[in-house]
This record gives C-alpha cells, sequence and structure tokens, in this order.
C-alpha cells in the first residue's frame, strides 16, 4: 500500500514541477525560448517605461494583491480550444471549493464566486476570433478586463496562476489575472485538485508551507530541489550581487527568481498579512489567528520540485517533511526516518482553507 501510495506521489511530483504562481505573479516573467526569467526580470526593473510596479514587485515594498471586488471571480477562454479542453476541469475544481463551502450566501458566510464571463454575443471568449495563428490576439471589446484569462499552452510549466486581484492602478492590462494549463504536462489524473489549488492562488491563498512560522511544523531541504546543484554553480560562478549566495536563493524567492530559479519562492518563507503603505497583505493563509494547516490544499506535498538524483522513498532526500511532533519548538536540526513523516497529495479542500474564504470574502449581504 505504502508504495502505491508513494508511486501516485511521485506521478504527482513529476507533473507539479513548475506549478503555481508565475515569478512574481505575472507570467510576463515566465522564461520563454528567448528570454530566461532572471533576464527578463532585470529588464524589467531596469527599464523607465516599466514603471514603479515592477521594482515594487520585487522588493515588495507595497502590495500589489487584493481580494476580487465584491468575491465576484470571472474567467473567460482565450479561444474555443481552451473551453474544449478545460471546461469540465475547471468545472470540477470549483466544485470541489463549493462541495465544502458551498455557494455564496448568508448561511455559507461567503459571497465567493467563481463564474464565467456572461457573454451576450455568440463569440464567448476574451479574444476576438483569429483566422490564422499569426493573427494578431486582440482583447474581445465586450470584457471589461480583469478577468482570469484561461490559457492553453504548450511551453510554460504545468500550471500558474496568478495570485489574488491586482488593482488596475498597478497594472492596467486587461489580462493581468490569468490561468495557464499546458497540455503537454498535463496530467489527468491529478488535474482537478491541481486546478482547485491553482483556484486557491487565483482567490487570493498563498502556500501554506510558506508561513513564516512553518518550520515548526515542517522542513523544506533546498539542496533537495532539482536545480539546486545548477543554480548554486551559477551564483557562486557569476553573482549578480557579491551578497549572493546559494543560502540566499533558496530563502529569498525574489533573489532566485533574478536567477531564472523559480523553486524558492513557492518554497521560502513570506510574511503574511502586514500592514504596508496603508495596503494590507493579502496571504491569508498565515494569518495569526489560524493554526498551521498541514491539510490544505494551498500545501506542498513531499516530493514536489525533488531532484532525481536523491532517492525519494528516503525523507532526507525530499524538499518538504512534516516533524513528527508538532508544533515542535525548536526544530530538530536534521530530518531522519523517525523524526519526520511525509507530506501527501491534498485532494480535498480542508476546514482551514474554507475558514481563509470566509475570511477574504465575508458574507455581506
Ligand atoms: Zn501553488
Amino acid at each position: 500500500m505504502q508504495l502505491r501510495l508513494l508511486l501516485l506521489a511521485f506521478l504527482g511530483f513529476v507533473f507539479n514541477v513548475g506549478a503555481c504562481p508565475p515569478p512574481l505573479n505575472n507570467w510576463r516573467f515566465v522564461g520563454n525560448e528567448t528570454h530566461d526569467s532572471g533576464t527578463l526580470v532585470q529588464d524589467a526593473l531596469s527599464s523607465p517605461t516599466g514603471g514603479m510596479g515592477w521594482a515594487e514587485a520585487v522588493s515588495l515594498s507595497t502590495n500589489p494583491h487584493t481580494t476580487w471586488p465584491a468575491g465576484l471571480v470571472r474567467y473567460c477562454y482565450t479561444n474555443p480550444s481552451g473551453r474544449d479542453a478545460f471546461a469540465a476541469p475547471i468545472d470540477a475544481a470549483w466544485k470541489l471549493w463549493t462541495d465544502k463551502i458551498g455557494q455564496q450566501s448568508k448561511k455559507n458566510g461567503h459571497q465567493l464566486q467563481f463564474m464565467e464571463f456572461p457573454f451576450e454575443n455568440n463569440w464567448r471568449y476574451c479574444y476576438l476570433e483569429r483566422k490564422g495563428e499569426h493573427d494578431p490576439w486582440i482583447w474581445n471589446p465586450e470584457v471589461p478586463g480583469g478577468e482570469v484569462v484561461i490559457v492553453r499552452t504548450l511551453e510554460v510549466g504545468y500550471l500558474y496562476a496568478t495570485v489574488g486581484y491586482v488593482l488596475s492602478t498597478w497594472d492596467t492590462d486587461v489580462a493581468r489575472h490569468s490561468l495557464w494549463i499546458n497540455m503537454n504536462n498535463i496530467n489527468q489524473r491529478y488535474i482537478v485538485k491541481d486546478i482547485a489549488h491553482e483556484l486557491g492562488h487565483l482567490f487570493g491563498l498563498w502556500h501554506e508551507h510558506q508561513r513564516i512560522d512553518r518550520d515548526h511544523y515542517v522542513h523544506f531541504e533546498c539542496k533537495n530541489l532539482i536545480d539546486y546543484d545548477r543554480f548554486k554553480k551559477m551564483v557562486e560562478e557569476h553573482p549578480k550581487d557579491p551578497s549572493h549566495n546559494i543560502d540566499l536563493l533558496c530563502n529569498n524567492g525574489n533573489v532566485a527568481t533574478q536567477y531564472g530559479w523559480h523553486d524558492p519562492s513557492a518554497f521560502s518563507k513570506v510574511y503574511l498579512e502586514e500592514e504596508k503603505n496603508g495596503r494590507k497583505e493579502l496571504f491569508v493563509v498565515n494569518y495569526d489567528k489560524e493554526h498551521y494547516d498541514e491539510d490544505s490544499i494551498m500545501h506542498y506535498d513531499s516530493w514536489i520540485a525533488s531532484s532525481p538524483k536523491k532517492d525519494m522513498s528516503k525523507k532526507v532526500d525530499v524538499p518538504l517533511v512534516a516533524w513528527l511532533k508538532s508544533p515542535v519548538e525548536n526544530p530538530p536540526d536534521k530530518v531522519t526516518e523517525d523524526n519526520s513523516f511525509w507530506i501527501w497529495q491534498r485532494l480535498r479542500i480542508s476546514d482551514g482553507d474554507a475558514r481563509a474564504i470566509r475570511y477574504l470574502y465575508p458574507w455581506k449581504g
């Protein structure tokens, strides 16, 4: 039984690499064939036309994320092939949420809605129809802008979603909220729960294992990430700043992203719900009234982004394990088979996830 579970987890691990928020919460920073993410971030930082937005995103001195106005999250597909491919799993992923939290109502205590934009014309897509693959993408004037654009891609990662609602005063792009699904890496077995995880990001939730107090509950081992050796060599041989080293990259996702390394931004600890310049951080997973939620749909399993060079049947060789006794005031120096346990894939919405939604989107009648 254990082996079978392990194999299932491995399947998830293989296909989960590259999931979750794009660098700096913006898919423009996902590397492509001609530019890696580091170059894109550097360009954005140095570009006078990039505006403060990008620099602010890197420094995190202000917060571009907030909750969706009135709890209404509307989405649209880029084109018919996206709807054909994803309408069913996206509906099923939202059902996974509503099975737990119910529909918006006073009784259910929240006002979150996730629905397709209600088109009135026959062409029901974010962009106008393109006759050929080289035709430009032109935004459909029927759509106000700011909807979640569901993108069927063949190029980047597996799943990406932006986090929360981005104010139009920070980013005027009509397509600034998006969910990207890579058809080449798709894993039908897990797509519904994986999309449910991404919906959590869209609603404003960050990863539970990135809570600032997570070391009392879980252990993150950066050396076991798939690209650790490569980026260690890169930062040692070509540091972008004398202060940069592999430990900094492991613990600061924003610096790691400058090198094109995305994984640390999905593991490094983030400070949550702080008041900054009058704006509130809304990575609610860490609001201090909540206990650490190891069952959250927003928690990674032990094997995500594991190095294939390691022995993934050993707890000492994977990126994330849970402490056997938690919370532990003084975390052990190292992981052993006896002081830790595996974190399996989360297949449903937890009680804590439901409380987070009610906290973010309380019913206002
Ligand atoms: Zn994620």
